[in-house]
């Protein structure tokens, strides 16, 4: 077997695990393959082993291996949007899960409703309260999405987070854990154009107890690739 084919398999086994100590089913959850700083030719090959969705942090990059790569790819965004390149990736992502602020929503709305689209986005919380990370902060997010559900040409998904870097990954439960009930929480409003179904947190050194912590969409990336050389891209 193959590395990657072999670290795949791994992460798998380590996913249904973890849903099985949590009593949740493995089908909830989604591996969204982090491609950032991968080739095509790494790419390829995660798409050989099975793998669907990819998620990339720059919008660049990302167009320019939608362009080369198997068009039933599901491409996901997850690093900062800057509002004047919203533009260039509506119609083209799945997902969004990146939406840090109320500004940012606005364009997404504006310019879906201009392409005639409903763009899929989840709103991105700093639950930890780094000065360093993007996102609404945690008391302020339902007077907010308030505002944003009422947006047209936009539909909220739910939620992601990004916890604090950690060697132990047990530090990241507790903001795994507020992120869940925060999106319980916003559930409870019954919010027209909400639906609070993806939980998008946890990463290569955080998977397990972000999946033990209900998390449906693991971001992961050098865990499936190996080390990321920041110098290779595309
Ligand atoms: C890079 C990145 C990941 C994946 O990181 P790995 O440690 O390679 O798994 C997940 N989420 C975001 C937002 C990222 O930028």
């Amino acid at each position: 077997m193959k590395d990657m084919e072999f670290r795949i398999k791994d992460t798998m086994e380590e996913i249904k695990a973890a849903c099985f100590r949590a009593g949740r089913e493995p089908g909830e959850v989604r591996l969204v393959v982090v491609s950032k700083n991968f080739n095509q030719q790494r790419i390829e090959e995660a798409y050989a082993c099975g793998l669907r969705i990819f998620g990339e942090n720059r919008v660049q990059e990302l167009i320019e291996k939608i362009e080369v790569l198997p068009t039933d790819i599901e491409w996901h965004l997850i690093g900062t949007l800057q509002r004047n390149k919203v533009k260039y990736i509506l119609g083209k992502v799945s997902l969004i899960h990146s939406v840090h602020s109320l500004s940012l929503a606005a364009e997404i709305s504006k310019q879906s409703v201009m392409a005639d689209l409903v763009t899929n986005i989840l709103l991105q919380v700093n639950v930890s309260g780094e000065a360093s990370k993007h996102g609404f902060c945690p008391q302020e997010l339902l007077s907010q999405i308030k505002e944003i559900c009422h947006m047209p040409g936009i539909k909220i998904k739910g939620l992601m987070t990004i916890a604090p870097m950690a060697e132990d990954s047990e530090e990241a439960r507790p903001v795994f854990c507020e992120l869940y009930h925060l999106a319980r929480e916003i559930d409870r409003l019954g919010l027209s154009g909400v639906e609070m179904q993806e939980l998008s947190m946890g990463m290569s050194d955080d998977f397990q107890v972000a999946v033990e912590e209900g998390a449906t969409l693991l971001r992961i990336g050098s865990r499936i690739f190996g080390p990321r050389n920041y110098g290779d891209v595309v």
